[in-house]
């Protein structure tokens, strides 16, 4: 984002309901700004009720790109004109790329889930993986799970089993993987699963800003030596759930790294530009801390 705007400035944007948490206005305008582009980005509070005119409008204004989150992630695809196949797999969007009035739409969740997980590929291939949560994050984490890992076994574990279910039969039917179990999030009951799993994910809201006190287990027991535990949630980066597994000696991995990686790649499709992450990254955890 430049200090002025001119005839040329170009926008993009996100659209939501309710868009109160985001940092993507703070992450992309930090990034126009590191690329010295002309380009700002703007939230858009849009409720459900007026995703097409919301649509149409950000054809008629030219608007160059944006992202959409809740409400708006699944029930955006029958207005786009394209879909990429993962974001078809996973069936839900985060960032659209309009092309001369043609809106094409990607999920770059994914980029952020590998960027996380990658440097650990050696210790999740062959072994079993918890998934606790059944939304639109644990769509593209079991999405990247299937497709970049080699997982023996991985548990969907969920609030309300019934969408847990939903999504091991979407999986078995979408990508052939049948190796999904589903449990309900009932902690006394999953010492053992969890102890058993290399890696365990959070990709529930469950100690999200301002409830941070929250966490989907209290049980210490839950967590072992050397095991991998990744929160998807961001605010605060270090969660209890995270502090509960470290004590424990898991290595623990934040949702903020996922967060960068996957703006990075939202604005590499706008834009064509790549961001320095580890920068952005560093300037966001000075806003979060402040
Ligand atoms: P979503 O589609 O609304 O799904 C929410 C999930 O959280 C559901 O599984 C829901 O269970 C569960 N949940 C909500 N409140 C709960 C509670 N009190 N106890 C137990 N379970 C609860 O949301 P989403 O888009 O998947 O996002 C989930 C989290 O991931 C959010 O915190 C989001 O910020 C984070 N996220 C982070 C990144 C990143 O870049 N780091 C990217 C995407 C998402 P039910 O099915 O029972 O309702």
């Amino acid at each position: 984002m430049k200090d002025t705007f001119h005839l040329n400035t170009k926008l993009l944007g996100l659209l939501g309901h309710p868009i109160k948490q985001t940092y993507s206005p703070f992450i992309h305008n930090i990034a126009a700004q590191m690329k010295d582009l002309d380009y700002i980005y703007l939230p858009f509070d849009v409720p459900a009720a007026n995703l097409r005119n919301a649509l149409r409008g950000m054809i008629a204004l030219n608007i160059k790109g944006f992202n959409v989150t809740i409400p708006h992630k699944e029930n955006i695809i029958q207005y786009l004109n394209n879909v990429s196949e993962e974001a078809s797999i996973i069936g839900s969007i985060n960032t659209v790329v309009n092309e001369l009035g043609k809106l094409n739409g990607y999920n770059t969740d994914v980029d952020g889930v590998l960027a996380t997980l990658t440097p650990y590929k050696k210790e999740i291939n062959g072994n079993d993986v918890s998934v606790v949560g059944a939304g639109g994050g644990a769509r593209a984490v079991i999405y990247s799970l299937i497709r970049h890992f080699k997982p023996k076994k991985i548990f969907i574990i969920n609030r309300t089993e019934q969408r847990a279910e939903a999504l091991k039969n979407y999986f078995d039917a979408k990508m052939k993987f049948t190796a999904i179990k589903t449990r309900e999030l009932f902690p006394p009951d999953l010492v053992k699963i969890f102890n058993d799993s290399k890696l365990i994910i959070n990709a529930t809201s469950v100690g999200m800003f301002p409830d941070s006190d929250d966490v989907i287990t209290k049980l210490g027991d839950s967590f072992v030596k050397d095991q991998l535990v990744f929160d998807l949630v961001y605010n605060p980066p270090e969660t209890r759930l995270l502090q509960l597994a470290a004590s424990k000696g898991a290595i623990v991995l934040d949702g903020l790294k996922m967060l960068v990686h996957q703006a990075a790649k939202s604005f590499e499709l706008w834009t064509g530009e790549k961001i320095p992450v580890d920068e952005l990254q560093k300037s966001l955890l000075m806003v979060i801390k402040n």
